[in-house]
């Protein structure tokens, strides 16, 4: 009964139409399932009225105040505009509307509203622009009541969402909970239904945090279960691909012009153990930008070849793909190694080549398949395949590895991430791999040095730049928009290209890089870039992960308030990669306390764990809707750091059910199995496994 209502689609709840349904269905709803999920991004509060003297600018306001003199109502060019003031005893404020004739009936002189809206100060004058105009009984109802704000697409309007929301918590009776009686009673957890409920409507701050909470865990248990059942079925598989280790990873090692550093060589021992021992390798690699992670799984893949076998590299970009490609081609050339034949397979190449690709890793031609997640695609065909190496693992997530995995029969799995996770979180967090980590830097890299400007130190900026790309460097500047946006003060690409040409000597070449462009375009762009055809690369974050150019010493972030600090760290991992002093110099745009707070950390610290926790300290509970860690074991609610208890307890009642039961026999759990026995599990987001 509950689900058949829960599968209901939402063009049939009272008030939503074609064209209501359409714009839903951009934001990946399509039934009502699918809108109790789709969660508030913050929430809005309706704070007390205040006096005319008491406002507070630019802020919002509610006001409780009397249209006085006339109300004046003009036309500009198309634009309808209404205007007039409104007063109480103790000062007045100027109220502007466009385009709101539906409003000119109630906009009488001498009638009492209370206006909600953004105060600013004209001169000496309080102005609104657009209040929202209410009937003073009918706002007294909403005081303290939050209000969600719901992450929108072009023409849909954040009442619309919350109105279907109302229209679908009354149809789709109570939600079944899958939580045993005894884990909510645990953690006094309040239902699913009210959790659920709570997270769009709550009753006050308290009760959407325990709602979040409750959510949140509800992600993480889910989450460890299912690694959990997804270990157990691979748990000690016999390694049938058992290899040794090769000559050519021995020479290789000697003539590279350097050593590798303790952790690496520890790592390096790890993966040779697993390779060579007696159950199949399930192992992860965690080390900061920078700390030299590539060179493993070269390393790697070339003992597979060596072995006889064949061995992919899934890589998250097409960018990140093509430069593997092109690093380990230089690697062979460089040292002569004749043991290893890549072959690269993406999306972006032209069919005939993809086919090419195809037929060579079908035939075993090819040994060191490298490319984006193409490589998974139903009709790659793999010869022999005894190795697969996820580089950038967080941004796959478990069932991407696991379908990579599936293109051998019981194949050694390499995953690489550059998440800092302490190492408690990681255990349970990556609980079906063994960890390495590589926690140094090369020897003689040079700590960066950073800077936290504001928009006035620009031309200093660029003429630190062009000193460096006098000096035989290069330079990346990083925007957070492609294009000019709608109200959006942040810099874009394309207009800073033109910005950056003009302010810099005609021959310091300039180029931009968006993610919006053609793959072959991007690979022709970071080519040059590498080649040092570019010496300053204007980009949006597509060259956040993995990119790999030593040269570059400069890296300068437009907007950087804008950006999380995990995204920061990642951009800012692009240079200090080479023997060169480097430099990133955060340019702020805000003036809030909090984004100088933020950005500070940035500044003081080049440590990616370091950077996650004072991160965390900062952030208060209110915090996390809206600013969310870029890409890392990315949760809807839950946030690995702030929720750290959660996932611990989650993973202890996991294993303790578990023990009991370990296939979730018992009739309490039911719920639970049915949920996690079906692929497309609609209740909850698997989107991270
Ligand atoms: P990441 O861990 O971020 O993937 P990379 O593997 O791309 O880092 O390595 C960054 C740079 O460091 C590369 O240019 C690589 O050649 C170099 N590198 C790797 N290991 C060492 C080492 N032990 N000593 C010096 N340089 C190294
Ligand atoms: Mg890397």
């Amino acid at each position: 009964m509950e689900s058949r209502s829960l599968q209901e689609l939402v063009i049939n709840l009272k008030g939503i139409g074609e064209k209501t349904s359409a714009l839903f269905e951009k934001c990946g709803i399509k039934t009502c399932n699918d809108l109790c999920r789709y969660y508030p991004r913050a929430y809005d509060t309706y704070d007390k009225v205040v006096r005319a003297c008491d406002v507070k600018e630019s802020m919002v306001n509610a006001v409780k105040l009397t249209i006085i003199g006339n109300v004046t109502k003009r036309r500009v060019r198309n634009l309808s505009i209404i205007a007039f003031e409104a007063a109480d005893e103790t000062g007045r404020i100027k109220m502007t509307y466009f385009n709101a004739p539906y409003l000119a009936s109630s906009i009488k002189s001498g009638t009492t509203h209370i206006f909600r809206g953004i105060i600013r100060k004209k001169g000496s004058f309080f102005t609104m622009d657009q209040p929202k105009m209410y009937k003073v009984d009918e706002y007294a109802a909403l005081v303290g009541k939050m209000q969600p704000i719901y992450p929108l697409v072009k023409g849909l309007k954040n009442s619309q969402v919350t109105k279907a929301m109302s229209e679908c918590f009354k149809n789709i009776g109570v939600l079944e909970d899958y939580l045993p009686e005894s884990i909510k009673e645990k953690h006094g957890f309040m239902s699913y239904h009210e959790a659920v409920l709570n997270i769009h409507f709550p009753k006050n701050n308290e009760s959407l945090e325990n709602a979040r909470r409750r959510l949140a865990y509800d992600e993480f248990f889910l989450f460890v279960l299912r690694l959990r059942l997804l270990k157990k079925n691979q748990e000690e598989f016999e390694n049938s691909y058992r290899m040794i280790e090769v000559s050519e990873t021995k020479r290789l090692l000697e003539q590279l012009p350097y050593k590798l550093t303790n952790a690496q060589q520890k790592a390096y021992e790890d993966i040779q153990n697993d390779l060579s021992g007696d159950t199949v390798m399930n192992r992860l690699i965690q080390g900061d930008v920078g700390s030299g992670k590539t060179i493993l799984a070269f390393l790697a893949l070339l003992t597979a070849a060596g072995n006889g076998y064949q061995g992919a590299l899934m890589a998250p970009t097409e960018v990140l793909a093509m430069q593997h490609y092109e690093s380990f081609k230089e690697l062979i050339e460089k040292y002569h190694i004749t043991t290893l034949k890549p072959v690269l397979l993406t999306g972006a190449l032209s069919a005939k080549d993809k086919k090419e690709a195809q037929s060579l890793i079908k035939s075993g031609e090819v040994n060191c398949i490298i490319g984006t997640n193409a490589l998974i695609q139903a009709k790659v065909d793999y010869k022999n395949l005894a190795l697969v190496v996820t580089d950038e693992q967080h941004r796959f997530g478990v069932r991407q590895r696991e379908t990579f995995k599936g293109k051998g029969l019981n194949t050694h799995v390499l995953a690489m991430s550059a998440t800092p996770i302490p190492r408690t979180l990681a255990i349970i967090l990556y609980g079906d791999l063994s960890i390495s980590v590589i926690n140094e830097m090369p020897v003689g890299r040079l700590p960066i040095k950073n800077c936290v400007v504001g928009p006035d130190y620009r031309p200093t900026a660029y003429k630190f730049i062009k000193n460096q790309v006098e000096a035989g460097r290069q330079a990346y500047v990083i925007c957070p928009m492609i294009e000019e946006g709608e109200n959006v003060e942040a810099e874009n690409v394309t207009d800073y290209t033109e910005k950056l040409r003009e302010a810099l000597p005609p021959n310091i070449r300039v180029q931009m890089l968006n993610g919006k462009m053609k793959p072959k375009e991007k690979d022709e762009i970071m080519d040059a870039f590498l080649r040092r055809d570019i010496d300053v690369l204007v980009s949006t974050t597509v060259i956040e992960v993995g990119i790999n150019v030593p040269n570059a010493t400069v890296i300068m972030i437009e907007n950087a308030n804008r950006f999380g600090l995990s995204q920061l760290h990642q951009l800012r991992g692009r240079v200090g990669r080479g023997k060169e002093q480097s430099y990133c110099i955060f340019i702020n745009t805000s003036e809030t306390d909090e984004a100088k707070k933020r950005l500070d950390i940035m500044n003081r610290s080049n440590d990616g764990f370091e950077i996650a926790e004072e991160d965390l300290k900062q952030r208060g509970p209110g915090d996390l809707f809206g600013i969310r860690q870029s890409g890392d074991l990315n949760f809807r609610l839950g946030d690995i750091y702030h929720d750290s208890d959660l996932v611990k307890e989650s993973a202890i009642d996991a294993d303790m059910i578990l023990s009991q039961d370990s296939e979730l026999k018992s009739p309490q759990y039911s719920v639970l199995r049915d949920l996690l026995s079906t692929k497309s599990a609609n209740l909850v987001d698997f989107a991270t496994l």
